[in-house]
Order: C-alpha cells, then sequence, then structure tokens
C-alpha cells in the first residue's frame, strides 16, 4: 500500500484484508492501531482507515502544528484515497460521501485520554447528500448533531464550565425534550434533530467566537492535533505519572472510515467479551443496542441488550423478566439477527485463538454487515485472570510459562481478601476517601480508640494515625482508618501485615477524641456509628455495605503449585504469633525471615512486666522482670515452632527503643507507679529520660543487646528452651537467631558470644542440644560495605530493606510523609522507596552486602525482609540479585510465589 520509498513511514494503513503494520507494532502504532492493522490482515471486516504514528506525536511536540501537517500531510492524503477507493465514496463530497471517526491509541489502553470524534467530514451540505444517498434524513441528522457534539467537546473545548455544571450540548437536549415530552435520543424527529445541530452550532459560536468548521480537511486536522495535544492533557499525565508511562511514549491517532450503526433497526452497534472479565467463566458475553452509535451502549442512554440467549435469560432472571417478554422485548442478538451472531461468534473465536488471551470487542452492524471496530486483552478481576490463566493452560492454548507469566502479581491480592458485593457497591454513599493502604472490605461501627475496639463485634478504628500501642486493637477492629499517615505509615504497614483492611491518610477526616466524633465536611459521625472501608479503592462508605467471601478458587491452588515448580527462589513470611504463621503455611510459606519479638510485648500481661524491666534501675531488678518475661516469650516461639513444623523460623532480637514501651498517659503511668511501689515522679522521670532525640538513630537493636546482655540471654533462653520443648514432643525446629541493626563486626561479635554461651548453658542444663544458626540483619549502609568481614563471623544474612532504605536514603520513615508526596508528584522521586524498593541505590548496598558476604563465605545464606519482600518489582531484583529467600506478609506469600516463577522464567526466555 505504501508509496513513499525509502523514508520511514509516519502513517501506515489499513483495510481490505490487508494492513501495512501489525499486532507487534504496539509501540509505534498504538494498541488500538496495531491491533485493527493485525485484524485487517486477519481477514476480519474491518472498516479501512490508517494509524499515524506515536513517534508524530512527539515530533508534534517539538515541531509544532505547522510543521508536522506538512511532514504527513502527503501520506495523509493518500491514505484517505485508499479509503475511499476502499469505500466507494469520497471525502467533502456531498452527493457520496466518506465520513470518518478519529480515535486516540497509546500503546496501553488510557482512561482520561482524548475520546473520540465519530461522523468527521460532515457539514450543512453533506449532511443533505447523505441523507439522499441513504434516503434517511433521521440517520443523516443523528449522524450530524453527534458529530457536533463530540467535536464540540473534544476539539473546541465545549465543556461544562464547572464540576457541577453540565455539559452544554445535553442541557440544549435535555431543553428539547422537556420540550417534546420525550425521553430517549431516538425518539428526536428529523425536525428535531436539525433544530438540535442549528442550537449546537450557535452555543459555539457563543461559546467560542468561532463558526463550527465547515471544512472536512479542517475538521480532520483540528481532530488529530487535538488527540497529540490530549497526551499532554491533565487526565492523561496523572495517569501516566501514576503508571509510570513516559512522555515519549506518546499516542497514536487513528483514522477510519465510518461504519454506521444509527440507519434503523437493521443496524446496531455493541460491546462483547470472549469470556467473563468477572467470573473468567469460557462464556462468550456481551451487550448490543439496535439502532445506535459508539458508546451509546457503554454511555447507557438505553437499556442494552444481550448477546446471547444464554446471558438474556440469566439477565432477565436478575431483572426479574418473564421469558415471553424477554423474547419480545430485549431479545438476544443471537435471537435477534442470528446470522450476524454467527459471525460474530467466529470472530470471538478467531481473535481469542490468535491472540491466546480473552478478548475484549467493539462490534458496529450496518444495514445488516458486521463490522468489528477494536480487539484487546480484555481487563478483568484479580479471580477471572486466575481462572483464563489456567483455563488457557489446560485448553493448551498456552504453556504453563505464558500462564504464569500471564498473572499480574498484586491483583492476586483481590483473592486474599473478603471483598464487598459489587452490587451493594453500586448504591453505596462515599463520604471521603483516602489511601488504599490494605486491600480488603471492612464495615463496622466507629471507634476512636484501640483499647475500645473490643466494645463492638464489629468495629473500625479510626485514628489521626495509629502507634505500637494500638496493636491489640487494630486486630481486633475489622478495618482500620487514619486521617493522616502514608502507605507506609505504621497503620498501613501493620494492616497490611495482618491482612486487615486500611485506609489511611484521609485528610478530609476532622477526628475529636474528646467529643469522640468524627468530621466530614458537614456531616458528623460519631462513636459507635456504622461506616464502611473499600482498601482497594480507599473510599469510605456510610452505614453497612454487604460483603462477599473471597473464593480460593481450585485454579489459584493450581497456580500456586504451578508457581513452586518453577520458583527458585524461595518464600518466607514475617509472623509474629501463631495465627500469622499458620496462615502463612497455608498460603504456601516456606518457613518465617523474620519474627518480630517486640510486638508479642505489647499484649495485656507482658507489657506490665516489659515496663516493669524497661524501669528497673539494676541489673538485678531488670533480670528479675526479664525471668517474668522469659516463659510468655517461650510459650510464644512453641506456638510458632509448632505451626511451622520443621520449616526455618528466624527470630529478631529487641530491636525498637525502649521508649516505645513505656506508658505515655498519665492514668496508665500512675497504675505504674502504684504497681512496682515507686512514685509516679520516677516513673515520669525514666521516661522523660529515655527520650531520644532522634530514636530511630538511637537506643534500639543490638545497641539495647550490647547495654542490657541480660535482654539478649533471656530471648535465647526462650528460643532454645522452646526449641528443646518442642523436640522432646517430636517436633524438628531450627531456629534462626538474627541480630538486629549491625554495624560494626565487634557489635555481632558480642552478641554472638552471649547467645553461644547462653545456648551452650541450657544444653548441659538439659543434657539435650538442638541446630540453630546466628545471624545479622544488615540494615545499616555500613553493614553492607563490611559484609565480608561480618560473613566471616554470621551464619546468615538477611536485608532489612525498611531501615536501609530510611538509612540510605536519610530520610525518617516516620516523618517522610511530609515530602514523599510532594518529591513523588513534582517528579524528583519515580515512587515511594519504602514501598517500591530503590534498585539503583538501595539496591547497590544489597548486592554489594551479597558478594562481599559470598567473597568470605560461598554459601552464606542471605535473604530479604521488611515491606519490599512482597512487592513484584523488588522481589524480582532479589532473584536476579541472587537472594535466597524473600520474606513478607502472610498475606503477599502468594504474591512473591508467584514473582518468584516469573522471575526465574523471564531469565529462561
Ligand atoms: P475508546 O478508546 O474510548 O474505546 P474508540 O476509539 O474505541 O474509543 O471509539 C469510541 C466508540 O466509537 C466505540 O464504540 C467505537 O466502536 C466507535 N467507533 C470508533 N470508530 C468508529 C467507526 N469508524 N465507525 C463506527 N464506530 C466507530
Ligand atoms: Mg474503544
Ligand atoms: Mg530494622
Amino acid at each position: 500500500m505504501k508509496t513513499l520509498e525509502n523514508v520511514k513511514p509516519r502513517v501506515y494503513s489499513f483495510g481490505d484484508k490487508q494492513a501495512d503494520g501489525n499486532s507487534a507494532m504496539k509501540n509505534l502504532l498504538g494498541g488500538k492501531g496495531a491491533n485493527l492493522a493485525e485484524m485487517s490482515a486477519l481477514g476480519i471486516p474491518v472498516p479501512p482507515g490508517f494509524t499515524i504514528t506515536t513517534e508524530v506525536c512527539t515530533e508534534y511536540k517539538a515541531l509544532g502544528q505547522y510543521t508536522v501537517i506538512q511532514m504527513i500531510k502527503e501520506e495523509v492524503e493518500q491514505s484517505i484515497a485508499n479509503i475511499e477507493s476502499f469505500m466507494g465514496t469520497k471525502f467533502g463530497d456531498m452527493h457520496n460521501p466518506l465520513l470518518v471517526s478519529v480515535r486516540s491509541g497509546a500503546r496501553v489502553s488510557m482512561p482520561g485520554m482524548m475520546d473520540t470524534v465519530l461522523n468527521l467530514g460532515m457539514n450543512d451540505e453533506v449532511v443533505l447528500g447523505l441523507a439522499k444517498k441513504t434516503n434517511n434524513e433521521q440517520f443523516a441528522w443523528d449522524s450530524y448533531r453527534r458529530f457536533i457534539q463530540m467535536y464540540g467537546g473534544v476539539v473546541l473545548g465545549m465543556k461544562p464550565a464547572s464540576k457541577d455544571d453540565i455539559d452544554p450540548f445535553e442541557e440544549i437536549m435535555e431543553h428539547l425534550k422537556e420540550k417534546r415530552g420525550i425521553e430517549l435520543d431516538n425518539e428526536f424527529t428529523v425536525q428535531d434533530l436539525k433544530d438540535l445541530v442549528y442550537d449546537f452550532k450557535s452555543a459555539v459560536k457563543k461559546r467560542t467566537g468561532q463558526d463550527f468548521p465547515t471544512n472536512p480537511w479542517d475538521q480532520l486536522w483540528g481532530a488529530v492535533i487535538a488527540v497529540f495535544n490530549s497526551w499532554n492533557g491533565d487526565r492523561a499525565v496523572y495517569y501516566r505519572n501514576m503508571n509510570g508511562y513516559p512522555a515519549e511514549w506518546g499516542t497514536a491517532v487513528n483514522v477510519q472510515a465510518m461504519v454506521y450503526g444509527n440507519m434503523g433497526d437493521n443496524s446496531g452497534t455493541g460491546v462483547c467479551f470472549t469470556r467473563d472479565a468477572g467470573t473468567g467463566e469460557n462464556v462468550f458475553n456481551g451487550e448490543y443496542l439496535i439502532n445506535a452509535q459508539g458508546e451509546d451502549v457503554v454511555a447507557g442512554v438505553r437499556t442494552p441488550q444481550q448477546i446471547t440467549k444464554l446471558g438474556s435469560q440469566r439477565w432477565a432472571k436478575l431483572a426479574k423478566v418473564e421469558e415471553d417478554q424477554r423474547a419480545i422485548k430485549y431479545p438476544s442478538l443471537e435471537e435477534l439477527m442470528p446470522n450476524i451472531f454467527e459471525e460474530l461468534n467466529t470472530y470471538q473465536d478467531t481473535l481469542e485463538k490468535h491472540y491466546r488471551d480473552m478478548q475484549d470487542m467493539e462490534f458496529t452492524i450496518q444495514d445488516g454487515k458486521l463490522w468489528i471496530l477494536q480487539t484487546r486483552n480484555g481487563k478483568r478481576t484479580g479471580a477471572a485472570m486466575v481462572k483464563i490463566a489456567m483455563d488457557l493452560l489446560k485448553e493448551g492454548m498456552i504453556n504453563e510459562k505464558e500462564a504464569l507469566l500471564a498473572i499480574e502479581p498484586n491483583k492476586l491480592d483481590e483473592l486474599l481478601h473478603p471483598v464487598f458485593d459489587p452490587k451493594a457497591l453500586k448504591t453505596a454513599s462515599v463520604i471521603a476517601q483516602g489511601l488504599p493502604a490494605s486491600p480488603g472490605a471492612a464495615t463496622g461501627r466507629i471507634v476512636f480508640f484501640a483499647d475500645e475496639a473490643k466494645k463492638y463485634k464489629n468495629s473500625i478504628l479510626v485514628r489521626i494515625e495509629t502507634s505500637p500501642e494500638d496493636l491489640e486493637g487494630m486486630n481486633i477492629a475489622k478495618g482500620i482508618l487514619t486521617a493522616r499517615g502514608g502507605m507506609t505509615s505504621h497503620a498501613a504497614v501493620v494492616a497490611r501485615g495482618m491482612g486487615k483492611c486500611c485506609i489511611s491518610g484521609a485528610g478530609a477526616l476532622k477526628i475529636n477524641y474528646k467529643k469522640r466524633i468524627l468530621n466530614v465536611g458537614e456531616t458528623v459521625y460519631q462513636e459507635g456509628d456504622w461506616i464502611s472501608l473499600n482498601g482497594s479503592t480507599g473510599n469510605i462508605i456510610e452505614g453497612k455495605v454487604a460483603t462477599i467471601e473471597p473464593e480460593l478458587s481450585g485454579e489459584f491452588a493450581e497456580l500456586m503449585k504451578l508457581s513452586d515448580k518453577y520458583g527458585v527462589m524461595k518464600v518466607r513470611t514475617n509472623a509474629d504469633s501463631p495465627k500469622d504463621a499458620k496462615i502463612a503455611r497455608n498460603f504456601g510459606a516456606q518457613g518465617i525471615g523474620l519474627t518480630r519479638t517486640e510486638h508479642m510485648f505489647f499484649e495485656q500481661d507482658r507489657i506490665k512486666a516489659m515496663r516493669e524491666m524497661i524501669l528497673a534501675d539494676t541489673v538485678k531488678g531488670r533480670k528479675q522482670a526479664l525471668k517474668e518475661l522469659l516463659p510468655m516469650q517461650r510459650a510464644d516461639f512453641e506456638g510458632i515452632f509448632e505451626a511451622m513444623d520443621g520449616l526455618a523460623v528466624t527470630i529478631r532480637l529487641l530491636d525498637p527503643p525502649l521508649h516505645e514501651f513505656v506508658p505515655h498517659q498519665l492514668a496508665t503511668q500512675k497504675e505504674l507507679a502504684e504497681e512496682m511501689h515507686i512514685s509516679l515522679q520516677a516513673v515520669k522521670n525514666k521516661v522523660a529520660e529515655l527520650e531520644e532525640f532522634n530514636p530511630m538513630l538511637g537506643h534500639r537493636g543490638c545497641r539495647l543487646g550490647n547495654t542490657y546482655p541480660e535482654i539478649t540471654e533471656m530471648q535465647t533462653r526462650a528460643i532454645v528452651e522452646a526449641a528443646l520443648n518442642l523436640k522432646a514432643k517430636g517436633v524438628i525446629c531450627k531456629p534462626e537467631i538474627m541480630v538486629p541493626l549491625i554495624g560494626t563486626v565487634k557489635e555481632f561479635e558480642f552478641q554472638e558470644q552471649i547467645i553461644r554461651s547462653t545456648a551452650n548453658a541450657i544444653f548441659k542444663e538439659r543434657n539435650d542440644s538442638i541446630e540453630y544458626l546466628v545471624g545479622t540483619m544488615i540494615e545499616i549502609p555500613r553493614a553492607a560495605l563490611m559484609a565480608d568481614k561480618i560473613a566471616e563471623k554470621a551464619d546468615f544474612f538477611s536485608f532489612g530493606t525498611n531501615d536501609l532504605t530510611q538509612l540510605t536514603f536519610g530520610y525518617s520513615r516516620d516523618d517522610a510523609g511530609r515530602f514523599l508526596p510532594i518529591y513523588i508528584q513534582k517528579g524528583i522521586l519515580k515512587n515511594d522507596p519504602f514501598e517500591i524498593l530503590d534498585q539503583e541505590g538501595v539496591g547497590q548496598l544489597v548486592k554489594i552486602g551479597t558478594e562481599r558476604g559470598r567473597s568470605t563465605k560461598p554459601d552464606l545464606k542471605v535473604g530479604i525482609c521488611g515491606e519490599h519482600g512482597g512487592e513484584p518489582s523488588s522481589v524480582e531484583f532479589c532473584y536476579n540479585t541472587g537472594i535466597d529467600y524473600v520474606s513478607c506478609s502472610p498475606f503477599r506469600v502468594p504474591i512473591a510465589r508467584l514473582v518468584s516463577a516469573q522471575a526465574a522464567i523471564k531469565t529462561t526466555l
């Protein structure tokens, strides 16, 4: 089809069973254009057209409108001529006119990009010619009013003046409908449509000061440039930034001969899916409307009808329509136009087999002839994603590796948390929005204090922000809502760990703890009022919303099994309790990579002993308090070892600054003073004394164990005794004791010495022994740099990427919320490094640490724990760095298992 030689084409034609491009050229032609070309070459009836490449969009940005139009003018004119000869019509001709659509199309489909303009090429003369040629005035004028409406809105900026204004064209139509006493767009008479065209044009003139363009070529160039501009429109830029799509990609422009679904009762338009996008069920389905055009089906101007008879019957059941009524009033396409249906059915089958994935298609029927206007891999729910991939595998359409690569890791989340009933969500009233910090669905009564969470059977903990003291309450509450804090705030991290629904940083909430009320704008909510949280969208909803249990379908289990077949890197879990350990095991965790012992100290009876330990002034006093803690810790470890039954368990020694454990409220301080028989003042003094300027850089981690060796001693004893007790019961356990926050070799050596001598003492006492490892976290940059020396001593490394990120960037995790969002918005940072591992910088330290460590201990076991262990891109990085295992919260274990497999597969491709 190409006429120009030796120049890289800027325009690619398709139609008449041929095409210059194909579906592999998505980067150049955009997704829509590439697939139109491919379909055409496959012999599927696609209206002929052409695609102006994404590169031209970039050139336009650099060179401007005038130059770019000159550059592509000849090719565009030639391509229009190709369409004309195929269609037997002429662009701008008033007797036999060609009309076209102008459609945007980036390499990925982007909501918020430019809307499509249909019926371009219309003017006062063309409309008369079209009416005469088709002998259908209604159709010709309907097309004309649609064109002005779309062109006016998209190209001439005839948009509503403000958010609560209605579209100026809609306003005119509403007015006329009222006057005429009609409800639907298809009830307009020819005269009505003529009036609308006149009024629309006047509105354009009034608003823009310009006449509506009548020359089809002017219209065409105007629309092409508008598509290019839309790439840099606010909505598109926002969406691009959110997804990390670079500005250089640009959008393509597709110009295509119009086919008309609005020519009467033998015409129509619709959308269809080769499988169910909600459930994944292998049933062809979709909706259509007779005598309609473009987005009418999606926009809901009339109630659309079902494509298949089965679908129609299912729909009728829900809509409570009797079968005889259904067949007459809402017949399926299958019943109404059996031949067209058969043809469509063939194409959907062809396209799904060709693309080897579920397709989302658009079609139009013009006077009894079927045309396909778009196909793409259809968007789907997490459940559908898994089912479709596994079904395609079983059907032999894709192989195992392809099935695994077809899964979007983060979407598995949807399968792991309870979800709102989509039907209930439709009528829900959203009162505010926050960050979707932890997915899931929660409904409950508002409580403002953690210790009141148990007041109601279902509670939602609403806080300005949460702190470690709130842990128990957070665990009891059905969901957590905070006014402050980001995606790595305490509330968010803990909630994700618990697999609990959480919305954080909902700035619109005004919380008054004293009055126990919550203000959102004018509305006041009291303690005990029902609210619902949609942790997947960040929507805060008034009242109760029905939930449904997620279905961990058979396919999901099969997928996980398949992942383990290909995954090389192991996946462990972060678990602090037997309950979490069990959940993680059910999700396939291959061990525990991090048990944080401090969480155990926050529970009711323990916190007292813990506080006594902290408040003690002497070693003897501390030892006394630690003695009380010992049996409790030991019992915890026994529970965890038992749950993991033979799998490795890494236990981290006490890590946080002691200040976190002491009471900060007067009432609790008094209580403690009484219990310890000391003065309130003494308690207050100690609390003040423990306060640090930079607690995260202060007296914490191994610095605690090195200054108070008796703490390490007690913890080691609890671990080793627990293991010995279980050994006696026949349960094998191999604890891995982990020293946190070391920066120097000596820091480790001192701790190791205490651990080993304590263990040896116990072995002697019991006349029995177990195997155990002593390793360390690598979370201080210096430790990564000194890894060769440290590895000479340590049995294993575990990169604590939360602290490592904090210390490498020099960002306090607890204060980063003040500037990180702005940094991301301004593009100073691409994303939150606490969420997505900064491979470039922090990743270097992980690499260096691993390499240097293995230079002195070749078989050194290396893992990572921290929030990144369940984040797909970070997990992939870990595999490529040669890490032995990642450790993540229980609910992310399946995701990490999948990514581990995907990463391994990718290196074989
Ligand atoms: P989007 O990217 O928003 O889906 P499209 O470019 O696919 O926008 O077009 C919007 C609607 O217009 C779709 O229903 C599409 O099928 C219809 N459409 C686009 N081009 C034509 C055409 N040449 N003839 C008939 N309908 C068309
Ligand atoms: Mg479309
Ligand atoms: Mg740490």
